[in-house]
């Protein structure tokens, strides 16, 4: 559990049983039952489905919902804030239908709305908020047609509102609603000044964002509607500093400004109601507790008071009626919901193999230089010894490539260069501090493990921003992990690794992990990667969607496989690249033909070949045993 670091970012969610196996604590700290990660996924194995799967807990799911609308009530009740919580779950962290499905069902008594940003997000909105009274909040650059088909969601009931990210949405929005005889309610996105100080997302906010409307023309947009005689319709005031903020300050500066603005627009006449924070509420992912990137320094308490708080100060002193307070929270809704459970398909180590006592008399003297550099490995030469392994190694490179070293000689120095990396990665531990260059040996020294699944399809924030993800055995945690590695995935891509990971005293740039056993698979989760990585994955190497099991845990521990969805097969890739399977069938046919006519293979031979086409074309992308 130290070496992996599960109790500080789990949440209370993932914890080690007795046997050394992942388990999964769907009521968090509540308590309750601990369901064991190796069990499900042999009972995923038994129901025909490989590795790798998408585990999600849907139990999870709830409890994030409920903990974020609790920590906001208790915040509402005990500073005595006349107005309400309302949530809505940004449909782009995760698109997928029942994960939206399940959000709009469990949150309905919560009134949890959605937020969306296209028409394509509208419509599915649409068809799953159950709650009337919760808010269906539109963002994003808005046609005539979206706009539209939300006057038309309002007249079905919906609480919908326009967010204005540009001023000329209001002339659409206006004359859209006269067309439909619909009264609509509009929101305007402000660029605040505040920009978050850390963090992936600094630059979303701050004066110069792409996105919003700078105060001046808030003020058009004001003057606009009390021209129109229509400033009852301006409901919402909205602001989004970036996702995963870090720092707490940074938070509470932001909804400071936003509420003077807020109040400004109350004093100009407007109807208002609601404060929009959008998303930011970030996900301690390293468990650090700090305002690290993949962190945060606050609780969910602290920041459900200081919204509370800062907002209730502002409108007291302003003498403004308190709005509901509506946040955009997706990453820390559903981060904890999802795991990726992969196998590993095999490990490559440096071996070095028995070293010659004596070199023969023709041995290139670089070679002899780094037999040399190997016996004078001691602590007082450590880094000389590695300038030298570095030096001499490509000097010998240098003499293959013109033809003076033969391949022999050039596997000899290579043996010798890592049987010096290791001595110096073992003297190096001795001391008090670590010259930096030294620092990498241990990732350069690690085993690689092959993983059965694509970086980029599953993890891409791993490989497109460094988002850091806690990943571990979820299995033999009562056995020592002798091994250090980096992961490296399926797809041919040298960025289709990782070599980051969470320690508690920081990050690593090697995993502690098992050996391989004869026979015996090796199974690895990657947690907490329920938010954006589904859909902004890609088709690398044409490795398609996992996968996916949703099971929900009763309270006696029992627990149902809920939902299942297969991962793409081969043909479902690759008609999305536009290739048609029933062509590609008669393209190889016609190939198999043509080599029973020149004799090649026999009719009987040509079915066989088919049919492993045929069944190949209907298997999974990943690696299969
Ligand atoms: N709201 C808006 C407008 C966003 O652009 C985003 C994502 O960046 C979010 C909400 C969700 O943010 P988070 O996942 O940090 O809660």
């Amino acid at each position: 559990a130290e070496l992996y670091g599960i109790r500080n970012w789990s949440a209370g969610y993932f914890d080690i049983n007795q046997q050394g196996e992942v388990t999964i604590k769907p009521y968090g700290v509540k308590g309750g039952p601990a369901i064991s990660v190796a069990t499900i996924i042999q009972e995923i194995k038994e129901r025909g489905y490989n590795m790798p799967v998408l585990l999600r807990i849907e139990n999870i799911l709830d409890s994030q919902i409920s903990l974020l609308h609790h920590c906001f009530h208790d915040a509402i009740v005990q500073l005595g804030y006349k107005g309400e919580y309302r949530g809505v779950f940004p449909i782009k962290v995760n698109q997928q239908q029942q994960v939206v499905e399940e959000i709009a069902d469990f949150g309905k008594s919560f009134h949890h709305g959605l937020e969306v940003g296209s028409k394509a997000e509208l419509i599915a909105a649409v068809s799953q908020v159950k709650s009337r009274k919760a808010c269906l909040i539109c963002n994003g650059y808005k046609d005539e047609e979206f706009i539209n088909l939300g006057l038309h969601a309002m007249r079905l009931g919906y609480n919908c509102i326009f967010v204005l990210e540009m001023p000329g949405e209001l002339d659409t929005i206006l004359e859209c609603a006269k067309t439909l005889n619909v009264v609509p309610q509009i929101g305007v996105r402000v660029k605040l000044s505040t920009k978050a100080t850390t963090g992936h997302w600094a630059e979303s906010g701050g004066e110069r964002s792409s996105f919003g409307l700078t105060s001046a023309q808030i003020i058009d947009v004001v003057d606009t509607l009390k021209a129109n005689n229509m400033l009852d319709c301006l409901k919402l005031l909205h602001y989004h500093l970036g996702s995963q903020i870090p720092n707490i300050r940074d938070i509470r500066s932001a909804v400071m400004e936003a509420a003077r603005i807020y109040a400004g627009l109350v004093q100009e006449g407007a109807a208002m109601g609601y404060i929009d924070l959008g998303g930011g509420l970030a996900v301690d992912y390293d468990g650090s507790h700090t305002n690290y990137v993949s962190s945060r320094n606050y609780s969910l308490n602290e920041y459900c008071t200081d919204v509370v708080e800062s907002v209730m100060t502002i409108m007291d002193e302003q003498n403004t009626p308190h709005p509901h307070i509506v946040t955009e929270s997706g990453r820390a809704t559903v981060a904890y919901y999802s795991i990726l459970l992969f196998n590993i398909l095999d490990v490559s180590l440096i071996e070095i193999g028995n070293l010659p006592e004596k070199l023969p008399e023709d041995t290139p003297e670089p070679i002899v230089n780094l037999k040399e550099a190997l016996e004078n490995v001691n602590i007082r030469s450590l880094q000389e010894c590695y300038n030298d392994a570095l030096y001499y190694y490509d000097e010998v490179r240098q003499l293959f490539v013109t033809g003076r070293a033969t391949l022999r000689q050039r596997t000899l120095a290579e043996r010798y260069y890592w049987a010096i990396m290791r001595s110096i990665a073992e003297e190096k531990d001795k001391l008090k501090t670590v010259p930096k260059e030294l620092h990498e040996i241990n990732s350069k020294l690690a085993d690689i493990y092959y993983c059965n699944f694509s970086v980029f399809q599953s993890l891409p924030d791993s490989w497109a921003i460094d988002q850091v993800f806690p990943i571990m055995p979820v299995h033999r945690l009562n056995e020592y992990p002798d091994r250090r590695g980096i992961l490296s995935d399926m797809t041919c891509d040298s960025d289709g690794r990782i070599n980051n990971f969470i320690d508690t005293q920081g990050m690593k740039n090697t995993l502690e992990l098992h050996s391989l056993k004869n026979g015996e698979e090796y199974y690895l989760g990657a947690f907490l990667v329920g938010a954006y990585q589904e859909t902004l994955g890609d088709l690398h190497n044409l490795l398609g969607d996992t996968n996916v099991v949703s099971i929900r845990v009763q309270e006696d521990g029992t627990y149902e496989f809920v939902r299942e969805i297969s991962g793409d097969s081969i043909s479902d890739i690759l008609a999305y690249v536009e290739y048609e399977p029933r062509r590609i069938l008669e393209n190889i046919r016609h190939n198999a033909e043509r080599a029973v006519r020149n004799k090649t293979i026999t009719p009987a031979e040509r079915f066989s070949i088919m049919q492993a086409f045929e069944n190949g074309m209907r298997g999974y992308t990943y690696f299969e045993r």
